[in-house]
């Protein structure tokens, strides 16, 4: 039988926010505290689980978390203005729209409001634009959060066949260019995708971004291939059959633990970096 690797996303997560520290350290030292500031719309328990882990996580660094929770009949107009006077705060480092919105908002107004040196998750259309390049500052955090993960247990993905489950903005879009930039041959699939099976059987990596739980079979997965869930549903189960998916794959992300960790580290990091920049700018 071949080794199984179960890729650690909290080890992964905890050597990141370990190098985070002298970093945050030394920014503080200079007189300047990173700070995230998250906007939650509404009032869905989930959403209001992700910022607040997400705050819990800046705190432990002595990143300062700035939240802002708006009521659920917030408008557009509203909700641009609120991220506007964010954009103009010195003071704030990184801005972080919860995703989804309540629906009545336009969700990619709101996106395209956030100042590209503040966009810490990759959503505005610049931001996207400059990931697809290949040098964006900051690239959606849970698509880098997967490539991370990869270079952490030295995967290789060059040459590799890479089927990506999901063409979400903020998920499989992003982590299909990431992979096709570190030259994976990259197989998007979605809703409408035939054959889906017949394909994933042809991956040598799995990326699962579908939103529906334990969706991904494990007599999809070809033997020896590597199982990337960045799932998240509810009752703490992911995107694939976990039980299915590790008798097939060569190496697999849990749920919880696998992408989850790294991506609140990655989100932390980008923060970090962009105040480091904002405080470089400063002292010019
Ligand atoms: P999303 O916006 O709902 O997108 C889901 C994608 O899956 C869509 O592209 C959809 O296709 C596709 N899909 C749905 N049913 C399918 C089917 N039967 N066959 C093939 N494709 C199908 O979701 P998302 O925001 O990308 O999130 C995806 C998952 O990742 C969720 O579980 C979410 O909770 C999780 N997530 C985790 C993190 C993290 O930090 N770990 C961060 C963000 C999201 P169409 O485009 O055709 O509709």
């Amino acid at each position: 039988m071949t080794e199984k690797m179960i890729l650690d996303g909290s080890r992964v997560a905890g050597e990141m926010k370990e190098t985070l520290k002298g970093r945050v350290e030394a920014l503080a030292a200079a007189g300047t505290t990173p700070c995230l500031a998250t906007i939650l719309v509404g009032d869905d328990p989930a959403s209001e689980t992700y910022v607040r882990m997400k705050g819990n996580a800046c705190r432990r660094l002595g990143i300062e978390s700035r939240r802002i929770h708006l009521d659920r009949g917030t408008t557009t107009g509203q909700l641009t203005e609120a991220i506007r006077t964010l954009n103009d705060d010195p003071l704030v480092h990184g801005i972080l729209l919860q995703h989804p919105v309540p629906r009545h908002i336009d969700e990619r107004a709101a996106f395209e409001a956030i100042a590209i040196g503040k966009d810490v998750d990759g959503v505005t259309a610049l931001g996207f634009a400059q990931n697809a390049f290949g040098f964006a500052a900051y690239p959606s955090c849970t698509p880098a959060a997967i490539l991370a993960i990869l270079d952490y247990y030295r995967i290789p993905i060059e040459g590799k066949h890479a089927v990506v489950v999901g063409r979400s903005p903020i998920l499989g879009k992003p982590v299909s260019l990431m992979l096709l930039n570190r030259n994976a041959t990259v197989t998007t699939c979605h809703s409408k995708t035939s054959d889906l099976p017949g394909l994933l059987r042809q991956a040598d990596i799995v990326v699962a971004a579908v939103g529906r739980p334990r969706f991904i079979q494990g007599d999809w997965i070809r033997e020896g291939a590597v199982v990337l869930d960045a799932g998240y549903n509810e009752g703490n189960v992911g995107d694939v059959d976990y039980d299915a998916c590790l008798a097939r794959a060569s190496a697999i992300t849990p749920v919880p633990a696998g992408v989850g960790p790294v991506t609140i580290a990655m989100l932390l990091k980008h923060t970090v970096d962009a105040a480091e920049k904002a405080a470089a700018t400063a002292g010019r």
